[in-house]
């Protein structure tokens, strides 16, 4: 900032402090170089984004939403053939996951969510919540609203929310890349209608059907096992030759075959 006047310094900065007080400021700081705890400067006022702004450092022991919500972004990142629950409670494998996401964007691994952790966060996310690179329009070609599928609409769109953020991670693991989504949840009438199987995932809103993209079916098959996808159908596994479906939910199954799965 160039030498101003006093005055007109102080009014600029009270101005700013107004701006960054309303939802719209966006998380524009370096996070490698913001310190990871103990940082008095991140005031529980300050909104630093349009979805959802945390006001304090996070870490195992701690519970609540904001614990919840940290979980929704890190759900990418349980380690291979896991799955972290959004629960709310801060306990070892919800430190293992933050360990990983900061490690995988070159942070201070420590598994402390603190605000170089949420500024990244804050980069990945858009307003609506969804990660940058997929969008609740991707995860749902079946209707507007996510009704009619085998839970309420609400739960519906919530998983789907978390599956994009573990789609976000494993993006990230493969070079961030493009990864095409050619659909995701399902009423049970359009689950019907494309002879989808009678429990389905797709009808809870876990499931999503990915397009070969510059990856091949295989690799994104492969690369699921990393990012808390229980369920993982590709080639080789019948009526999976031309895509890969992924899908969280309880109980693992795993085959695609043609890929060694
Ligand atoms: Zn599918």
């Amino acid at each position: 900032m160039r030498s101003r006047p006093i005055g007109f310094l102080l009014s600029t900065l009270a101005g700013a402090a107004l701006a960054f007080g309303g939802a719209t400021a966006t998380a524009s700081a370096n996070p490698s170089s913001a310190p990871e705890t103990g940082s008095a400067s991140v005031g529980a006022a300050r909104a630093a984004d349009g979805c959802y702004t945390w006001s304090g450092t996070l870490r195992e022991g701690s519970s609540g939403e904001a614990v919840r919500q940290l979980q929704i972004r890190v759900a990418g990142y349980p380690g291979t053939g896991n799955q972290i629950a959004i629960d709310g409670a801060f306990g070892p494998a919800t430190k293992a996951a933050v360990t990983r996401f900061q490690a995988a964007y070159g942070l201070a691994a420590d598994g402390i969510a603190g605000p170089a952790t949420f500024s990244k966060i804050y980069q990945l996310q858009d307003d609506d919540c969804t990660p940058v690179n997929f969008t609740y329009a991707e995860l749902n070609r079946c209707n507007s609203d996510w009704s009619g599928g085998k839970v309420s609409a609400a739960t519906a769109r919530a998983n789907a929310l978390v599956t994009m953020w573990k789609l976000q991670a494993m993006r990230h693991a493969m070079g961030d890349r493009p990864i095409t989504v050619n659909g995701g949840f399902r009423s049970v009438s359009c689950n019907s209608a494309v002879g989808g199987a009678a429990n389905s995932r797709h009808m809870y809103g876990h499931a999503a059907d990915l397009g070969a993209g510059s990856q091949g079916f295989c690799a994104l098959a492969q690369a699921a096992r990393n990012h808390g996808f229980t369920e993982i159908l590709g080639p080789g596994y019948p009526g999976h030759n031309d895509h890969t479906h992924v899908a969280g939910g309880s109980g693992r199954f795993w085959s695609a075959p043609s890929c060694g799965i």
